[in-house]
């Protein structure tokens, strides 16, 4: 049989069993223990200790172009004293995603209905329905914000 190259886990292939003392956790800074980093407050714009944004692609996107820039890492955190308001925003945010999500779906649902009502028998139409439903879906991006969950 010939090795397959494309899987990461070809089958036989036996992981090495994992020697404790060395998890995350383990480490002796009480704050970075407590899951806080320095960075700059999303709320308040000051540089402190706080919970950080969790890595997701804007946040990630963010950092991989400043490192690409060559511009000092900052870290966007929300600290102690704006942890709930940033945590609010968030929600806020996340309600935004799942309305436009609805209202994508209802686009879409309505479009084809629609056309099919008023005697379309085309598939065509399934190509504006499909863009306008992904825009719609897409707008909660420009106020994304991001999770301090930990
Ligand atoms: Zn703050």
């Amino acid at each position: 049989m010939k090795p397959n190259i494309s899987t990461f886990t070809p089958s036989g292939t036996q992981r090495p069993p994992v020697v404790g003392g060395c998890q995350k956790g383990a480490r002796r800074n009480p704050a970075m223990a407590a899951g806080l980093e320095k960075g700059m407050c999303i709320i308040c714009g000051e540089v402190r200790t706080g919970t950080p944004a969790k890595p997701e692609f804007p946040v990630r996107a963010a950092r991989w172009l400043r490192a690409t820039l060559k511009q000092p890492a900052k870290h966007t955190i929300a600290c102690k004293e704006h942890l709930i308001e940033a945590r609010q925003k968030r929600a806020k945010y996340e309600k935004k995603l799942r309305d436009y999500l609805l209202f994508a779906v209802l686009f879409f649902i309505f479009t084809i209905f629609g056309n099919f009502a008023f005697g379309g028998r085309s598939l065509w139409i399934l190509v504006p329905a499909i863009l306008g439903a992904a825009i719609i879906a897409l707008l909660p991006q420009f106020y994304y914000f991001p999770s301090f969950e930990n």
